[in-house]
Order: C-alpha cells, then sequence, then structure tokens
C-alpha cells in the first residue's frame, strides 16, 4: 500500500495549478505558518481523526477568536475580501493555495467559516456601505460571529414560507417568531434573520432581511442535544425584538433576494472548499486505516479507497472550474448546488469508506476508542445533505436554474401569504 501512499500524494501535487505568482504566494504562506501556528494533531499522527471535542465549547471559540485576529495582523484573514474592509483583495486561486498548505494546523475555520465565506461575502454584495464598513473588518478580526437564522419549525425547504415577523415602529422592526437549527448560535454576536414585513403579497414578496445583534433583549436562545452528544445547533425564539431599521439588507420586502444570494453564496462556497464539516481525513487518512487494520493486501478494502481518491480528485477539479465560472460571471450562481450536490456525496461515501474499513472497531462508542472517530464522522455526514438545503432542493435548483428546465408545480406562489393554508 506504499504504492498508493505515492499515488494519493503524487496526485495531490500535480492537481495544484497554481501560476508563479501563487506559488510565490504559497511559499511564503507555507513558511508563516510554519513559524506562527501550531500543527494539529492528526497532521502529527496521521490517524484517521476528524475531532474529539465538541466545536461549540466557550474556550475553543475563544482560542478561534486569537487565532483569527493573528491571521487578519499577517494579511492572511478574508483573503478574497477587497482591502476597503480589511481584506487581502486576492483571487480564489491564492485562497485555494491558503487553505492547502493551513490543513495540517490548527486553524479557527470552524468557528469563523460560516461568518466569513457566507454571511460576510453576503453582506458584501447585498449591505449598505455603512453595514459593510461597521461589520466587516470586526469579522475579518475575529471580533464578530455570525450565524443564519433562517429555518423555523414549520419547515426549512420551503424558506420562502416563513412565519416570523417584523413590523415597523418608527426607526425600528419589532421582531416575534422562532428560529430552529441555527449553528453555532450559542457563542454568536450576530445573525442575519429574515423575516415576513407584508402578508397581502406572495410568498417570496414579502420578506425582508435583518441583521441582528444577539444580546438584544427578547432573544433566547436553547442549545439541542444532537445523536452524537453535541449541541451544534440551537432553537431561537424572538419576542418582540427591537432591532433598528439601519439593520435592515437590501430594501424592504425584498429580502428573498437576499436570503436567494446568501444561499448561492453558501451552496457554491460547501461545493468548493469542502465546507465546514468536512472531514479534515482524506484519503491519506483512509490509507492509514487500512493499514492499521493490516487491510494493505485485501484487494476490496483497496479498491475502496481508490474509488474514493477517484471522486475526490473528480469533486477537486469540478469545484475549480465550477468556483471559477461562477466568479467570472460565466456560470450563474445555481450551479454552486451541483458542487454542493458532489461535496455532500464525497463527505458521506468517504465516512462510510472509513466506517467499513474500521469493521467492529467502528462501532465503539466511548470517546477515544479506537474507532469511535469513524462513528462520529460518519454520523456527521449523514447530516451534509440537509444541512444548507436539502439534496432534493438542491436538485430543483440545479434543474430549475442552472438547466433552465420547467419549476416544480407549486399552488400557493402566485397567492397572498395570508391566504395559503398553513399549520
Ligand atoms: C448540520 C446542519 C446545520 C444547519 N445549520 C443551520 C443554520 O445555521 N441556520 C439555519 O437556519 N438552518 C440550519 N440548518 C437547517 C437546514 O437548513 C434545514 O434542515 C434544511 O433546509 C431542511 O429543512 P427541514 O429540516 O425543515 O426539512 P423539511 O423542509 O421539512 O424537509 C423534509 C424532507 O422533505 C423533502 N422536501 C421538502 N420539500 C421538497 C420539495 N419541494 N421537493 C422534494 N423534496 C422536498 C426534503 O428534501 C426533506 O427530505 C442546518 C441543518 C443541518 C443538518
Amino acid at each position: 500500500m506504499g504504492g498508493a501512499c505515492v499515488v494519493v500524494r503524487e496526485a495531490r501535487e500535480m492537481s495544484t495549478e497554481d501560476g508563479p505568482e501563487v506559488h510565490r504566494f504559497r511559499l511564503t504562506a507555507r513558511e508563516w505558518l510554519r513559524r506562527n501556528m501550531t500543527r494539529s494533531e492528526q497532521a502529527e499522527d496521521g490517524k484517521y481523526r476528524q475531532r474529539t471535542q465538541p466545536r461549540s465549547d466557550e474556550s475553543r471559540v475563544a482560542h478561534a477568536r486569537q487565532l483569527q485576529a493573528r491571521l487578519y495582523d499577517a494579511g492572511y484573514a478574508g483573503l478574497t475580501y477587497p482591502a476597503e474592509y480589511g481584506g487581502a483583495g486576492l483571487s480564489l486561486d491564492h485562497e485555494r493555495a491558503f487553505f492547502e498548505e493551513a490543513t495540517a494546523y490548527d486553524m479557527p475555520t470552524h468557528v469563523f467559516a460560516v461568518s466569513l465565506n457566507i454571511l460576510g461575502k453576503t453582506l458584501l454584495e447585498f449591505g449598505s456601505s455603512e453595514q459593510k464598513r461597521r461589520h466587516l473588518p470586526r469579522m475579518l478580526r475575529g471580533e464578530e460571529i455570525w450565524l443564519q437564522l433562517l429555518s423555523e419549525p414549520t419547515g426549512g425547504s420551503d424558506l420562502a414560507g416563513l412565519v416570523s415577523s417584523a413590523s415597523r415602529d418608527g426607526d425600528t422592526y419589532i421582531l416575534n417568531g422562532q428560529k430552529t437549527w441555527s449553528t453555532g448560535a450559542e457563542f454568536a454576536d450576530f445573525a442575519m434573520c429574515p423575516a415576513r414585513t407584508r402578508w397581502d403579497v406572495p410568498k417570496h414578496s414579502g420578506i425582508s432581511m435583518f441583521i441582528i445583534d444577539l444580546r438584544l433583549p427578547g432573544i433566547e436562545i436553547r442549545p439541542i442535544k444532537q445523536i452524537n452528544g453535541e449541541s451544534d445547533f440551537c432553537e431561537d425564539f424572538l419576542t418582540d425584538v427591537m432591532v433598528p431599521a439601519d439593520c435592515m439588507i437590501g430594501e424592504e420586502n425584498d429580502g428573498w433576494t437576499v436570503v436567494r444570494g446568501l444561499l448561492e453564496i453558501e451552496h457554491e462556497w460547501v461545493g468548493r472548499t469542502g465546507g465546514v464539516y468536512t472531514p479534515r481525513s482524506d484519503v491519506d487518512d483512509l490509507v492509514a486505516l487500512l493499514k492499521r487494520r493490516g487491510l494493505e493486501a485485501d484487494d476490496g478494502a483497496r479498491r475502496q479507497v481508490a474509488a474514493i481518491l477517484v471522486l475526490q480528485s473528480v469533486q477537486r477539479a469540478l469545484a475549480i472550474r465550477v468556483g471559477q465560472g461562477i466568479a467570472d460571471g460565466d456560470l450563474v450562481p445555481a450551479y454552486g448546488g451541483l458542487l454542493k450536490l458532489g461535496n455532500d456525496e464525497l463527505r458521506q461515501r468517504r465516512s462510510e469508506t472509513a466506517l467499513i474499513l474500521a469493521g467492529s472497531s467502528g462501532i465503539a462508542w466511548e470517546p477515544g476508542a479506537f474507532g469511535q472517530e469513524c462513528t462520529a464522522v460518519y454520523l456527521q455526514a449523514r447530516s451534509a445533505s440537509i444541512a444548507g438545503g436539502t439534496a432534493e432542493i438542491q436538485r430543483n435548483n440545479v434543474s430549475e436554474r442552472a438547466l433552465a428546465l420547467p419549476r416544480e408545480p407549486a399552488v400557493d406562489r402566485d397567492r397572498p401569504f395570508s391566504e395559503v393554508p398553513r399549520n
């Protein structure tokens, strides 16, 4: 299996399409990382492992804020953000090179991924100059963690059917309602939160998007206990929350444009970078697992690992091409859904393969036991095809928006939302 390791390493080197400038940047970043960041445990021991500590732990969040500030001071936070908001104004290729170099290090990625890759980018596209100046540099410095308050208990797929309300009162809006599945809400500072400002128009036309300071009175955040014992998400109760009118993103009742844009940014990013939850273990870790189980000569096991290498290489090539195509305006943003579908499939197949390779050890449940990481990563990966919009909804998006096929039938699309029957 030593040969397989070499193949994996070579495939990775060959797939690095740096031009001379990006290559120079990569070398500088590599040296900076070596001097300033700590190598992660996974990189040290190379075993199949994603994480053994909960993401949402107060001390880890504080540590992540420090690391983010260190990246900012060195010019490595917000690589693709414009310089006027504290970014480095570089290309997607620079960002890819930096992520590749940073894989082996302890990075604040988990904590800041949604803020910087989804919500900051959404603010950049749809926010006012004042909103961008107020928040983006603070996000990049690690002073503001943001999250999405999109899903509601009545359903996440039909996001335009949301029933949280916002009514204008002088220079504030008063928000009421319930949100759910908000990742990392317990430790976040701000949220993007759509709410209904008109009920007498069709559902997509009566939504407005707000920036909410999560310390405002009337917000109650309750962690949800998950199957793996962690509490990555929360449910959120909004009772007469007074939000200043200048915290609206875009125009009143045009919030669906912002929601749509946010989702497209999320899908493209998840698909391109592998997303916040992608196991840090890659094919090398599967090879290490295979060796640990003494399966080097087992044809079936070798084939399984090779199949993941192929899938991973295809996803990477697709991600570079589609990511650049969207950035250049050659592809409509809905192609991001295609990337996300591929990424979700890869994550699930890779975690299934690890579980198979781990054999009976893969059902271990005690923290620290061999195989426990495989179980944890497998369970986490099941959520990939739900988070950020389910696989079914992605397929609809791709068929309708990227391929321009007919829209799925909907009885409520043109009716005033107040006349649409609801529970
Ligand atoms: C790991 C993770 C992180 C998340 N983080 C956040 C977060 O930070 N903020 C947030 O707001 N939400 C978050 N969510 C919630 C997520 O966005 C929703 O779970 C998702 O959009 C699906 O909504 P739902 O769970 O209400 O399922 P439903 O919408 O009730 O769907 C149930 C099932 O019906 C199917 N279905 C629904 N409509 C259609 C249709 N038209 N055609 C075909 N099939 C359909 C769906 O595919 C699904 O299988 C997160 C979810 C996960 C798993």
